[in-house]
């Protein structure tokens, strides 16, 4: 099929071939098993959230749960207030969470239900302690990145409590859209700094919880509910990725008045320095630990070993923005050329951002927002680079044009364990670092003629 991509770019509005994104209410379950027992709710039909679930579980190779409203033909003309109601009884009777996170579907949306009001009128339903928080995730318009963040949004809005006593000394951090491992990997960042903190949505120990014999329905991991109560009484939030977690470290701010502090995910060298700065900044401490200092030389090292592999090496980067801003930030500082940057997601931050990063190193970067992988393959038609990083779906391109393809962002669907490593930190870094120069080194070595092939390289 990909061998029919035309050449020829033609302007288009209202069609979008092989998105660069998939639809909200999977980012909104993702963010939702983030909280320690809770269950996703998918307010719409089975269908939707089968294709959610599956979704998850074939990245994450993790069953994801979620339950559903189940419409049927009547529900669609007549409204879901009823199969609500019914759901919220019946999962808290039957699955006991302590926390119901209800998302919407087009449907649900487009029918018009009022899902905070059912929720208010279902208050008789909802066991005492146990908490019901909704987010609005149509899927025609935004993305997955939009759901996660207005359902991290819905647990600053819902949850979030001020003036508690006793955790006016914590650190929140928003981790965005990332990996169990990147989340375990700031955690020990933190830790490190002996940073007291709330961290949510914590999908740790759960879409990658160790198999040990035994099963439980709720896995051990994700943020408890009082660590996100307690959020609305911390010092200041650090929100990693203006697309995932601004909206719930506005809604902080505008709650409860804690300091917004917005970063990128500490993607690279450069973004982990900030990340680090800010850190600093706001504990007030003059240096970071030691660890970290040999982590950050480590890396350095190695790029300084490695840099003639990529120096001046063309890259496409596609996928989430809060993960291809850092990234192509990382590209640059690594002398590698970003040519083509292309997320699904809408936003004009994204590229006022990659322009910024990219003019001072290739001012001509075509960069595109709400954009889809057919546009991309056009230009990489027009255009080669040596190399592409996006997710899974872009191994289609990657094979039709004999480029290679670093796995990065989400899903990756065909590679094993991407969420048992860290993409953040120095640490992360390097693991990126490897998976890039090893990427390059592979299509040298099959490309080589016999007498050209090296041992050393
Ligand atoms: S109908 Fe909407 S919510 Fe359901 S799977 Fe399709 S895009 Fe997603």
């Amino acid at each position: 099929m990909l061998d029919a991509t035309p050449k020829k770019i033609a302007d288009r509005k209202a069609l979008r071939i092989n998105p660069a994104k998939t639809c909200q209410p999977i980012g909104a379950i993702y963010a939702a098993l983030g909280i320690h027992k809770c269950l996703p709710h998918s307010h719409g039909s089975q269908g939707c959230v089968s294709f959610h679930r599956m979704h998850l579980t074939r990245h994450f190779r993790e069953p994801a749960m979620a339950s559903t409203s189940s419409f049927t033909e009547g529900t669609s003309v007549f409204g879901g207030n009823a199969n609500l109601r019914e759901a919220i009884k019946n999962v808290f009777q039957v699955y006991k969470p302590d926390c119901l996170a209800i998302h919407t579907t087009c449907l649900s949306e487009t029918i018009g239900d009022d899902v905070p009001g059912i929720i208010r009128n279902a208050s008789d339903l909802i066991p005492e302690g146990k908490y019901v928080i909704h987010a609005n995730t149509p899927s025609y318009v935004g993305s997955h990145i939009t759901g996660f963040a207005n359902m991290t949004k819905a647990m600053a809005d819902y949850l979030a409590e001020k003036n508690l006593p006793g955790v006016s000394d914590r650190l929140n951090i928003i981790p965005g859209f990332v990996e169990p491992a990147d989340i375990r990997e700031i955690k020990r960042i933190l830790n490190m700094f002996g940073i007291k903190y709330n961290l949510y949505p914590d999908t740790s120990d759960v879409m990658d919880a160790p198999q040990t014999g035994k099963y439980s329905f709720y896995p051990s991991g994700g943020a408890p509910i009082d660590m996100i109560k307690a959020s609305g009484s911390a010092k200041a939030t650090i929100c990693m990725g203006p697309y995932s977690s601004m909206p719930a470290g506005i809604a902080l701010d505008n709650k409860c008045g804690v300091e917004l502090v917005s970063i990128n995910v500490p993607v690279g060298i450069e973004a982990t320095d900030r990340f680090i700065m800010k850190l600093l900044a706001l504990t007030g401490r003059k240096t970071p630990p030691e660890e970290i200092i040999n982590e950050r030389g480590r890396l350095v090292d190695l790029m300084t070993d490695t840099n003639f592999q990529y120096q001046g090496k063309r890259v496409a980067i596609f996928g989430d923005p809060d993960m291809v801003i850092p990234m192509t930030d990382f590209i640059v500082s690594l002398g590698l050329i970003p040519v083509y940057c292309l997320t699904g997601t809408p936003g004009e931050r994204f590229v006022n951002d990659i322009k910024r990063i990219c003019e001072k190193v290739f001012p001509d970067v075509r960069v595109e927002a709400q954009a889809d992988l057919f546009l991309l393959h056009q230009w990489l038609k027009n255009e080669k680079v040596d190399l592409i990083i996006g997710n899974t779906y872009g191994k289609y391109i990657s094979r039709a044009e004999g480029i290679p393809l670093v796995r990065f962002g989400f899903p990756v669907l065909d590679r094993i364990a991407y969420p048992y490593f860290p993409n953040v930190g120095y640490q992360g870094a390097i693991r990126l670092l490897e998976k890039i120069s090893t990427a390059l080194l592979d299509k040298q070595d099959a490309d080589a003629l016999d007498e050209d092939l090296e041992l050393v390289m």
